[in-house]
């Protein structure tokens, strides 16, 4: 019998395995028909990892039972893990459409949290102990903030401006500039939205050019109503004329006809004294005398996935009257963070500081220089030799399709490694059970300190000690990588 024989013949059974104490542990802990799963996916690859070694790797390979156990055990964790994960966001992009976008504040944990495990006066009033409206709680608080005379919140921004058409425009038309037929990633396209609530679309102008005329030469009897889109993820430079809110508004009061306008990302605070583009506020188009109004939760705002629709009561209270508005409503979890954010807002030094979105797009350069020379210090304590590493100057992105063009300058540490290639270890570094996604830069790997939070950084400390130092074939083995 050669080695790789013996090593064949000495695999325990199922059988054998489940009577292990730990494994039997982990059946009564677990589903019994998980774990034998379990086991016998684990001994097949072990069974494989065996045939495609050669002699000298066999001695390496791990095989006293204890190995044997862990690996089955990990694989049971795995199957019984949460699939939605937290991940670690690396890459410097603040709101990370495929991360999550906004991350909440850790100050609204406790309302959140109190009111998905208990009862709430969601529907119901408790003064007068009648049925009440779930847009209640927030109204009052997006009014003050905004100054808008009525609001209501539904499940996102694209459902808002659906709900908005469908209830004003339904078989009738709406104006939009061709400079603002917007797609935002995923599959929100202004036309199609449009076409989905039953408004008929009007374009109007050239992509870089529209005039107030041109708004004005395509009303008629059928037009139901004047709308803006703010161009959130592109912009159209050099020869270019958009119509002002305040023109707009005025030619919509001339001719009796509502005019909407799509904000994209609420921005509640002019970020321009922390060096950011300027982005129109919700509050100043309200004050420019819009009727309706739009935009996310979770862009700057900074809060939960929602869309926001405010503007002047006749048109909201129709809104609430739309048997869509049942579709598309937003759920009490969602409420509680909403409310819970907006809060924040009422003082804007807090906000600045408690909203992590508001406080990674301000944090300063100094901050930014501490906290990647304290990563850096981990990371080189952990790894000594196995890699080259750099604090360097980089860019973040604001990302969630805001200010397209802008970017931050920010502090990276930069990673060289010859123990494997950059795109496999950005590929470890994924699959670790904090999964740490970063960004690749021709041979190097940027861990950009922006987006992480200073409590994870002993997590990718310890996953790349891991990864570059551990021993890969009991690694490969645990995390289920041989197919
Ligand atoms: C992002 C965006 C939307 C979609 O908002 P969601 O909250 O992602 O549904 C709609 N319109 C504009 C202009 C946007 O920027």
């Amino acid at each position: 019998m050669n080695n790789k024989q013996k090593a064949l013949s000495s695999i325990p059974s199922v059988d054998d395995l489940i009577k292990l104490h730990e494994i039997h542990e982990m059946s009564l802990r677990y589903p019994r028909s998980v774990v034998v799963d379990c086991i016998r996916e684990f001994l097949g690859e072990y069974r494989k990892l065996i045939l495609s070694s050669n002699d000298d790797d066999l001695e390496q390979i791990p095989s006293t039972q204890e190995n044997l156990i862990r690996g089955v055990i990990a694989k049971v964790h795995k199957a019984m893990n949460s699939k939605l994960v937290n991940v670690i966001n690396a890459t410097g992009v603040v709101l990370h459409t495929n991360l999550g976008r906004a991350v909440l504040s850790d100050n609204i944990k406790e309302s959140l949290w109190s009111i998905a495990c208990r009862y709430s006066n969601l529907e119901f009033e408790l003064e007068t102990g009648i049925r009440g409206s779930r847009y209640s709680h927030v109204e009052d608080i997006i009014c003050k903030l905004t100054g808008a005379e009525a609001a209501m919140v539904v499940n996102n921004n694209a459902a808002a401006v659906m709900l908005v058409l469908s209830t004003m425009a339904k078989g009738m038309e709406v104006v939009v500039s061709r400079g603002q037929l917007v797609e935002i990633g995923g599959s929100f396209r202004i036309p199609e939205v449009m076409s989905e609530s039953g408004a008929v679309l009007k374009e109007i102008g050239a992509t870089n050019k529209t005039h107030l005329f041109d708004y004005e030469k395509a009303v008629n009897e059928k037009t139901a109503a004047l709308m803006k889109v703010h161009t959130s993820n592109y912009r159209i430079l050099g020869f270019t004329k958009e119509v002002e809110s305040e023109e707009l508004v005025a030619l919509g009061k001339k001719l009796n006809i509502p005019v909407i306008e799509d904000l994209g990302s609420g921005v509640l605070f002019d970020l321009q004294k922390f060096g950011l583009p300027y982005e129109p506020t919700v509050q100043s188009a309200v004050k420019a005398g819009m009727d309706v109004i739009t935009f996310s939760g979770d862009k700057m705002l900074g809060g939960p996935q929602a869309g926001i629709i405010i503007g002047k009561k006749q048109y909201i209270d129709a809104m609430s009257k739309n048997p869509l508005t049942r579709a598309l409503r937003i759920d009490k979890l969602t409420l509680a963070a909403l409310e819970a954010t907006l809060k924040l807002y009422l003082d804007e030094e807090a906000a600045i500081k408690e909203i992590p979105v508001l406080r990674m797009l301000t944090i300063s350069m100094e901050e930014l220089y501490a906290k990647a020379d304290n990563l850096y210090n981990k990371l080189s304590t952990k790894l000594g030799d196995k890699c080259s590493l750099a604090v360097i100057d980089e860019f973040s992105e604001v990302g969630g399709g805001s200010m397209p063009m802008h970017r931050m300058p920010t502090r990276a540490i930069s990673l060289i490694t010859s123990e494997l290639s950059i795109d496999r270890l950005e590929e470890a570094l994924r699959g670790y059970h904090t999964p740490i996604v970063a960004r690749i830069n021709k041979d190097r790997l940027i861990i950009d300190v922006r987006t992480v939070f200073e409590d994870e950084f002993d997590i990718i400390a310890e996953a790349l000690e891991e990864i570059l130092c551990g021993n890969k074939l009991a690694g490969k083995l645990e995390s289920g990588e041989i197919h």
